[in-house]
């Protein structure tokens, strides 16, 4: 499968080197040449498939014959070593948790799926090229998910930027604690500037054979394995017969944008509903027709503190570039920390479900569209586990959240990490690290 980048100035490549290079030359995403449909028996039967099937069936023509299938169906089975579970809320209303995995948030699918399509490919480039090098910025759960899904991966050596004091000690330890071909750099500064100097890194002629990549939903072998579990969701569901609904919490958009590929490889999803917080960039261009990306504003749901969401123009390249194809299929509200907390609180009173605050916000999407369009039925995702916002989840809800055994393993661990406040410190440990 041929990549093409939404810039329209650098040239088509394969899977695999779009994989390795994660953004094109001209600093464009990469967008998949062509989309099949798959059989419509092969949806008919999706209750019948294991899940690894059913991942494989989706993912096999965006890799073609880059992996052989013997291969690609490796990784899709190490990549989905936990379950996908999809709850019942309230009549109609579902919520699919993508939390189960070693990290505890959705990140770990696209994460495991990445790293091993890396890994495959360093096999044969190890002699020619010397190692890729994966530098990542994280606000919280990338981090975690890129060090855990990249641990021990031959070839690859993974450098995580997190800003000092603005993580929580969860995602801290889950992103200092492992060693081997993880490091953390810990940034005297915000997540932007973490943002910045990563970005800087990308452009610097002089890393050129630090073979630099990025792992966010960027890369496309993070973004499309995403797809995986709206499948799986569509399995789960017992009545088929009413129009379904995704409402996804987002913030770079790109878990959402991988659920509007599955709608084109034809899972029969109805609408879409992009669940934002007061980071409201897409809001407000369904609104006005005008897209102004603004800066970041923290907010409780801080892995979707995103003025600028890196996936949108591939949101519109899927709905052709117009704005009321989109504005038929798909639907975007925002949400403040306030509405927020009152849903995770009320759900927990009626229903006794506990949700993280990026799960309440999509549930909060989910119910604005269900109420003006009612007899539909809804499935939000649940992103993270609610141990992972201790804090916020506690003092809303008054409750003891039980510490699951990944996040124990972690706890008793000592943080191992360097730090640096500039971008000369960050390129000479780059230089230095070869
Ligand atoms: C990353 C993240 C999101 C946002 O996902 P995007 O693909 O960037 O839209 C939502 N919830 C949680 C818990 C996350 O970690």
């Amino acid at each position: 499968m041929n990549y093409y980048s939404l810039n329209h100035k650098s040239e088509k490549t394969s899977f695999r080197d779009a994989v390795i290079r994660g953004l094109a030359p001209d600093k464009g995403l990469y967008f998949p040449e062509s989309v099949h449909p798959l059989e419509p028996d092969f949806i008919k039967d999706l209750e019948n498939l294991p899940d690894a099937e059913i991942a494989f069936r989706a993912i096999e023509q965006f890799v073609g014959n880059e992996i052989p299938e013997k291969e690609l169906r490796e990784i899709v089975k190490d990549t989905l070593s936990f379950d996908f579970p999809l709850e019942k809320v309230e009549d109609d209303v579902y919520s699919l948790e993508l939390f189960h995995g070693p990290t505890m948030a959705f990140k770990d699918v696209g994460a495991r799926f990445m790293a091993r399509c890396l890994g495959y490919f360093n096999r044969d480039r190890k002699q020619d090229s010397g190692k890729v090098t994966v530098l990542v910025a994280t606000s919280g759960d990338t981090g975690g998910a890129v060090a855990s899904g990249f641990l021990g991966v031959e070839g690859v050596d993974v450098i995580i930027l997190y800003p000092s004091g603005k993580v929580s000690d969860i995602q801290e330890r889950q992103l200092t604690t492992l060693g081997q071909n993880i490091t953390a750099l810990e940034v005297n500064g915000t997540f932007d500037d973490c943002q910045d100097m990563v970005k800087t890194a990308f452009l610097d002629e002089t890393l050129k054979e630090r073979n630099l990549t990025s792992a966010n939903s960027i890369n496309v072998a993070r973004w499309l394995p995403q797809m995986f579990y709206f499948f799986f969701a569509f399995k789960q569901l017992k009545n088929k017969n009413k129009d379904v609904v995704f409402a996804v919490p987002s913030g770079n958009f790109g878990n959402i944008c991988a659920g509007i590929m599955a709608g084109k490889l034809g899972l029969p999803v109805n609408h879409f509903v992009a669940a934002t917080n007061i980071n409201d960039t897409v809001p407000q261009y369904l609104k006005s027709g005008v897209y102004s990306p603004k800066p970041s504003r923290q907010t409780i749901s801080n892995a979707m503190d995103v003025g600028n969401p890196s996936n949108f123009i591939r949101i519109q390249q899927l709905f052709d570039n117009d704005i009321e194809t989109l504005k038929s299929r798909f639907s975007s509200y925002s949400f403040t920390d306030e509405a927020t907390r009152n849903t995770m609180a009320a759900l927990y009173r009626k229903s006794g479900y506990i949700a993280d605050p990026h799960g309440a916000v999509g549930y909060l999407g989910l119910k604005e569209y269900l109420d003006k369009n009612p007899g539909k039925t809804g499935i939000f995702l649940e992103t993270a586990h609610p141990v992972k916002f201790l804090d916020i989840v506690e003092e809303t809800l008054g409750v003891n959240v039980g510490i699951p055994e990944q996040i124990q393993a972690v706890m008793g661990k000592e943080k191992v990490k360097q730090n640096i406040s500039s971008y000369d410190e960050l390129k000479a440990f780059l230089l230095d690290a070869r």
